[in-house]
């Protein structure tokens, strides 16, 4: 039952937030001030009664494929990016324990001292015990996103909704930034995202998604109350099914 006494929508959520949810105006690295509202915001969450998994990104620290344009070797690169993505679930879990909030990191890279491997069937266990599970490494693969590592840990999950939260609204008809006719889309189909190309998530994610029925909400992390909201099952954001 949820803090107002309604039953939450969905009952269990993935949460995919990019790094740069924990950079604020700097674009770059950890702002404590942005990260505690977002723990705040995930706290609450949490206290909805919700079984609750989180994927973060790296792009704050490290993106693979902007450092391979600059010289370096792309899987070297995204190893570098996936090891940013275990820092910034680090400082997530240390704010949402410091807020009284069981949490569990779990990395899809072996790193035992830091945090437990991933293991499906122990996650589920998590879940199963109301700690909000915070899924670092992305695929622990190179050329992979977390964006792909959100919705295939959603799917082994058995997610209802993967929720990622950005800095727009939801889901345009073109880019508001670049086309002042850009219209909001409150809902939209798997098969209008992939033939129109709009950047819900990139392609492998979005497929993902489509072929196991996994719904996806894409919202703006900064309304506050947004996640939540939707959870309920308000209309928030774009809803792509
Ligand atoms: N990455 C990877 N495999 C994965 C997930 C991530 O190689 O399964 C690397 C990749 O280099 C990526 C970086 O980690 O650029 C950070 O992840 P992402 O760009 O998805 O982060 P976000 O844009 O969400 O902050």
């Amino acid at each position: 039952m949820s803090e107002n006494g309604r039953e939450p929508k969905y009952k269990r959520v993935l949460l995919k937030l990019s790094g740069e949810a924990l950079a604020g105006e700097r674009g770059f690295g950890i702002e404590p001030s942005v990260v505690d509202r977002l723990t705040d915001e995930i706290r609450s969450i949490a206290a909805m009664g919700v079984s609750l998994g989180v994927v973060i990104g790296g792009g704050n620290i490290v993106r693979g494929s902007l450092a391979s344009r600059q010289g370096m070797d792309r899987v070297q690169a995204d190893y570098m990016g996936m090891l940013a993505t275990v820092i910034n679930a680090l400082a997530v879990q240390d704010l949402l324990e410091a807020k009284g909030v069981e949490t569990r990191v779990m990395t899809a890279i072996r790193m035992e001292q830091i945090a437990e491997p991933y293991i499906r069937r122990r996650a589920l266990r998590h879940m199963e015990k109301g700690m909000v599970v915070l899924f670092a490494g992305g695929t622990g693969n190179p050329y992979f996103s977390t964006d792909t590592a959100a919705v295939l840990r959603a799917i082994e999950m058995e997610s209802d909704v993967v929720i990622k939260a950005t800095k727009v609204r939801g889901v345009f008809s073109s880019d508001p930034k670049l086309d002042p006719g850009a219209r909001f889309l409150p809902t939209i189909t798997f098969q209008e995202v992939v033939a129109q190309e709009l950047g819900v998530m990139d392609a492998a994610a979005v497929s993902l998604c489509k072929e196991n029925g996994l719904p996806i909400i894409v919202l703006n992390l900064e309304e506050r109350g947004a996640v939540a909201a939707a959870i309920r099952g308000e209309r928030v954001g774009t809803l792509v099914s």
